[in-house]
């Protein structure tokens, strides 16, 4: 193959630039490559899998902090956003709950929001992530929460509409906050949520509170969440999250055009020069 001299992973001529990573053969290796936390690493090798799929060993690299530029030997520097299309079934979860769970726990919190929100369009889907991430983070002290109806989500933490559902019309925001006696806001680190749950969840007298402590956001299933059914909320709820470096990363099966468009431009809208964009 032949090589080029000195390139970097700049846009170039207006084309995407391509990053390349060192492929991740086992996921024993990344504790020594990327100082993944021991307990993370068994937490996925007692679930039985030692061998990381195609979009595993290439996407874990990149978003655990390892790109190479196309001359192969110049490190990429700081983190990347990620827009990845690999066929279902291809361990898409993993590839994104390992760096989620890695970057909390190397890191302290700033704040007691929620770090990190993994979107999914459906209920069924997102109750899998938790499940899957609740298995990965065991032992580690991180939190994770499906967002529900009746919970309320903000900056703060989450707590528990208590008059959600109940016939009761009286004034509820005003009721919750006299009783101090109660302990209603807990902290999550990791939640995990549907477009309506977390809209719901969200409003504050017709407007979306803002999420200032995600640090990391994932958009599965992306094009479904980015399609016209959902992409009104999808994106409202994007532009809640406010955090200046937050990573972002989409994950799909699929991607039509259209739909990469609007995500690489929701990208780049939010982005600041530290950031890379990448296409695997
Ligand atoms: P996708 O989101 O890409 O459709 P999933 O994340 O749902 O795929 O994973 C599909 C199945 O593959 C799940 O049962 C998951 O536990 C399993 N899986 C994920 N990663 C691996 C791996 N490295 N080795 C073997 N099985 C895996
Ligand atoms: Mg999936």
């Amino acid at each position: 193959s032949k090589k080029k001299k000195k390139k970097t992973i700049k846009e170039k001529d207006g084309k995407k630039p391509v990053a390349y990573v060192r492929p991740l053969s086992l996921f024993s290796q990344l504790s020594a490559r990327y100082g993944v936390r021991k307990r993370l690493v068994r937490n996925v090798q007692e679930q039985g899998y030692d061998t990381p799929t195609e979009i595993q060993l290439a996407g874990l690299p990149l978003l655990l902090g390892e790109a190479l530029a196309q001359d192969g030997g110049e490190n990429v520097t700081g983190p990347v956003d990620l827009l990845a299309v690999a066929p279902t079934g291809s361990g898409k979860t993993l590839a994104f709950l390992i760096p989620v769970i890695h970057g909390l726990l190397k890191k302290k919190a700033e704040r007691n929001g929620p770090r990190a929100l993994v979107l999914a369009p459906t209920k069924e889907l997102a109750n899998q992530i938790v499940n899957e991430c609740r298995k990965l983070a065991l032992g580690t002290g991180i939190k994770v929460t499906l967002i529900k109806k009746g919970m309320r989500v903000g900056a703060d933490g989450i707590s528990l509409d208590l008059h959600e559902g109940s016939d009761e019309d009286s004034n509820e925001e005003e009721e919750e906050d006299k009783d101090e006696s109660m302990p209603t806001t807990v902290k999550s680190d990791i939640i995990v949520a549907t477009p309506m749950a977390l809209v719901h969840a969200l409003e504050r007298k017709a407007q979306i509170a803002t999420l200032p402590s995600v640090e990391y956001l994932v958009l599965d299933e992306a094009d479904v969440l980015l399609d016209p059914l959902f992409q009104d909320q999808t994106l409202s709820i994007w532009n809640s999250c406010t955090h200046p470096n937050m990573r972002t990363s989409l994950w799909s099966a699929t991607m039509a055009s259209s739909i990469e468009t609007l995500a690489l431009s929701t990208i780049k809208e939010r982005a600041d020069d530290s950031i890379t964009p990448t296409a695997i």
